[in-house]
């Protein structure tokens, strides 16, 4: 029910952890995060607290300079640890947060299914990561991979993800809150401006169908027919 990511050269494990926490009052059953490091993505999630998340994560999570955290408020799939998000690809290359539900999450799953793609959730998100490994075989780019993966969901999303040895942040949303966050050495993207406001006050509004690339030094947002744009930026003087 909340997502929060952070691209920046920095240790992002703190940030993210902090910026779940100013999501709780969306409500929640289970919380993780996943971090690029080293040795590819390490993803730490559970069902229940974020507190709880948070001890494990500060316990066992690499240092990583770019990550994603979530917040879930089930609609497919219990609250369990496997349902828990981020979710991954098979061998791990792409984590995934997601809000929201994608409605053709059975037809994608039949379509993954068929072509060798091994399920370990319940949930309708589990598509996504597959969905961008699915076409990462077939694009030269990432960003052309994860916008065909994106175009191919029906439903309502905001969805952030993290590509193995890549020191950026994709996402997009359609019909669910995403807003991003620039300061001068990190981007944020989140459900919601108090996950961040604590780095910056510098928001950039999203619309429905934009696919953003975030990474420390600045974002690039692209409207739905993949040209670049520029969305309305605002400073935010509201106090925490
Ligand atoms: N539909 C997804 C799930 O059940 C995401 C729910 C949410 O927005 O937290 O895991």
């Amino acid at each position: 029910c909340g997502i929060i990511a952070r691209a920046s050269p920095d240790d992002a494990v703190g940030a993210l952890v902090d910026g779940l926490e100013r999501l709780e009052y969306r409500g929640y059953d289970s919380a993780g995060v996943a971090v690029q490091h080293d040795a590819g993505i390490a993803v730490h999630k559970h069902a229940g607290e974020v507190a709880d998340v948070r001890d494990e994560i500060q316990a066992a999570a690499p240092a990583g300079s770019v990550g994603i955290g979530h917040t879930r408020w089930s609609t497919h799939g219990p609250p369990t640890d496997a349902n828990a998000h981020p979710h991954t690809s098979d061998g791990g290359t792409v984590a995934v947060v997601h809000n929201g539900i994608i409605e053709n999450h059975a037809e994608l799953r039949g379509f993954l299914s068929e072509r060798g793609y091994e399920f370990t959730s319940d949930t309708d998100t589990e598509v996504v990561p597959h969905l961008v490994e699915h076409f990462l075989g077939q694009a030269d780019e990432t960003l052309t991979a994860f916008r065909r993966a994106v175009d191919r969901l029906e439903g309502s999303y905001a969805i952030a993800a993290v590509v193995e040895g890549e020191d950026r942040v994709y996402a997009t949303r359609a019909g669910s809150p995403l807003v991003l966050g620039v300061d001068d050495d990190a981007c944020y993207l989140a459900s919601d401006i108090p996950a961040f406001i604590e780095h910056t006050r510098d928001i950039v509004y999203l619309e429905d169908g934009d696919v953003v690339v975030a990474e420390p030094d600045g974002a690039q947002v692209f409207d739905a027919d993949a040209s670049p744009v520029e969305r309305r930026r605002e400073r935010v003087d509201w106090n925490s």
